[in-house]
C-alpha cells in the first residue's frame, strides 16, 4: 500500500532523471515544442522578398515534392491544417450526407468532426491496447454481426445507413495494424482514409504511414513532430484523386491566366508560401528530430525500469513509431491514481497529460452510433503522455 501512494512521487523522479538532468533547470517541461534551429529564418527572408506569400509558390511546389519523396506517396497536396486534409480526403474517398464514418473514440476530436463536415456521422469502433490503434479482429467481428451487404455496399443494419469509409488513426505516432485493417475494409466494401496526423514519420514494415490508405493526411500544427505554424496534407496514389484535391483546395478554379471561373463548390484550402517555407525547413531536421525522440524513449525506458506499475508504450515489432508523445500506460489496478499521477508532474514543472476526452462522450456525439468501447475507455483512463520534445534526449540541453 504503501508504494502504491508514493507512485506519483516515484514517478515524478524517475522523468525529472531524463528531462532535468543539467539539474538547475527549474522553468516547466512542455509536452512537446517546436524548435527553429535550421533554415527557417532563411527560408522565411526568402518567401517575403519574393512577395509570394500566399498559396502559391515555389516553397508550397518543393514541400510537396519533398513530402512526396520522403513518405515514398505518388502525390501530396500541401493544405492549411490536418483537419481540412481530413474533410477533403473523404470527401474524394466517397464519403456523402448520411453516410457514416468508422472512427476510433480514442483520438483527437478533429477525426470525427471532419466527417461530421461531410454530413456524414461518425460511427465510434474500439482500440486494442497493444498498438492504441484500432483492434482489426474486434472490427471484423462487429461488421460481421451487425452490418449487411448491399449492391456492393456495407449497410448498417440498425440505421440503415452506409458505412462507406473507416479512418483508422496512428496514436501518438505508433503505427496501428493498417493492413489487418484494410483487409477488413476490402471484405466489407469500406474505403480507408489514414489519419497520420500524428505519425509523420512513422513507417510498418518500412513504408510510411498514411500511404497504406486510398489517401491519407498528415497535420503540421505546433504541436506536432514538424510545424508549419498550421498546416497539414493529403497523401494519395492515384493520379486522378491528386488532381481532385488539387483542384477541390484551389476553390475550383478552372485553370486559366486570368479568367476566374469555378466549376464546382470547392475550398480555399491550400496551404500559404510561407507557411510552406517553415515547412522546408523544418523537414530537413525530421531525421535529427526522429533519431532524438528514439533516444529519449531508451532515457525513459532506463529510468522506469523500477516502476513495474507503468509500461512505456513502444513500437510494434516490424514498425517504426516517430515517438511524437511518449506514452505511460498504467497498469489497470493503478488507473485510479492518474489524476494524482497528473498533479504531482504539474507541480513538480513536468506536464504531462491524459488522452483525449473519448469522443463518443462529448456532447454534440452522443448520440452517435458505436460499439462496444471497453479497450478504449480502459486506455482512456490508464495513458499519461510525457514530455517528448526531441532536445529532451540532448544531455547538453541546449
Ligand atoms: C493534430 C491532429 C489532427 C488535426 O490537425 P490540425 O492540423 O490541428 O487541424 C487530426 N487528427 C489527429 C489525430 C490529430 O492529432
Amino acid at each position: 500500500m504503501k508504494n502504491t501512494e508514493l507512485l506519483g512521487k516515484r514517478l515524478v523522479k524517475a522523468l525529472e532523471a531524463v528531462v532535468r538532468v543539467d539539474g538547475n533547470r527549474t522553468d516547466a517541461v512542455q509536452l512537446h515544442e517546436p524548435r527553429f534551429g535550421g533554415n527557417e529564418s532563411k527560408y522565411l527572408e526568402e518567401c517575403l522578398q519574393s512577395t509570394f506569400v500566399s498559396s502559391v509558390g515555389p516553397f508550397v511546389n518543393r514541400f510537396e515534392r519533398d513530402l512526396t519523396e520522403y513518405t515514398g506517396s505518388a502525390y501530396a497536396v500541401a493544405l492549411v491544417n490536418g483537419t481540412s486534409a481530413l474533410h477533403l480526403a473523404l470527401l474524394l474517398a466517397g464519403v456523402q450526407a448520411h453516410d457514416e464514418v468508422l472512427v476510433p473514440a480514442l483520438t483527437f476530436v478533429a477525426t470525427a468532426n471532419a466527417v461530421t463536415y461531410c454530413g456524414a456521422t461518425p460511427h465510434f469502433v474500439d482500440s486494442e491496447g497493444q498498438t492504441l490503434g484500432m483492434d482489426a479482429r474486434v472490427l471484423r467481428s462487429y461488421l460481421a454481426s451487425t452490418t449487411d451487404q448491399l449492391d456492393g455496399r456495407c449497410i448498417n443494419r440498425r440505421t440503415g445507413r452506409v458505412i462507406r469509409a473507416m479512418l483508422p488513426m496512428h496514436t501518438f505516432g505508433h503505427p496501428c495494424d493498417v493492413e489487418a485493417l484494410i483487409a477488413v475494409a476490402n471484405e466489407f466494401a469500406i474505403c480507408v482514409v489514414e489519419d497520420a496526423a500524428e505519425s509523420l514519420g512513422s513507417t510498418v514494415g518500412g513504408r510510411h504511414t498514411g500511404t497504406f490508405g486510398k489517401l491519407g493526411t498528415l497535420s503540421f500544427n505546433g504541436n506536432k513532430t514538424i510545424t508549419t505554424g498550421g498546416g497539414g496534407a493529403i497523401l494519395c496514389n492515384e493520379l486522378e484523386l491528386y488532381k481532385r484535391a488539387k483542384h477541390l483546395s484551389t476553390t475550383a478554379k478552372i485553370p486559366h491566366a486570368w479568367s476566374f471561373e469555378h466549376d464546382e463548390i470547392g475550398f480555399n484550402y491550400r496551404m500559404p508560401n510561407l507557411n510552406a517555407a517553415l515547412g522546408c525547413a523544418q523537414l530537413e531536421q525530421l531525421p535529427s528530430f526522429l533519431a532524438a525522440k528514439r533516444e529519449l524513449f531508451v532515457a525513459y525506458a532506463d529510468a522506469l525500469r523500477d516502476t513495474p506499475e507503468v509500461t512505456l508504450v513502444s513500437e510494434r515489432q516490424g514498425c517504426q513509431s516517430n515517438y511524437w508523445l511518449h506514452t505511460l500506460l498504467l497498469a489497470p489496478e493503478y488507473a485510479h491514481k492518474r489524476d494524482e499521477i497528473l498533479n504531482e508532474c504539474h507541480q513538480a514543472g513536468i506536464m504531462c497529460r491524459p488522452a483525449w476526452q473519448l469522443i463518443h462522450r462529448l456532447p454534440m456525439y452522443l448520440t452517435a452510433p458505436q460499439a462496444p468501447l471497453t479497450q478504449s475507455e480502459s486506455l482512456a483512463a490508464r495513458i499519461i503522455n510525457i514530455p517528448s520534445s526531441p532536445w529532451l534526449a540532448d544531455k547538453s540541453k541546449s
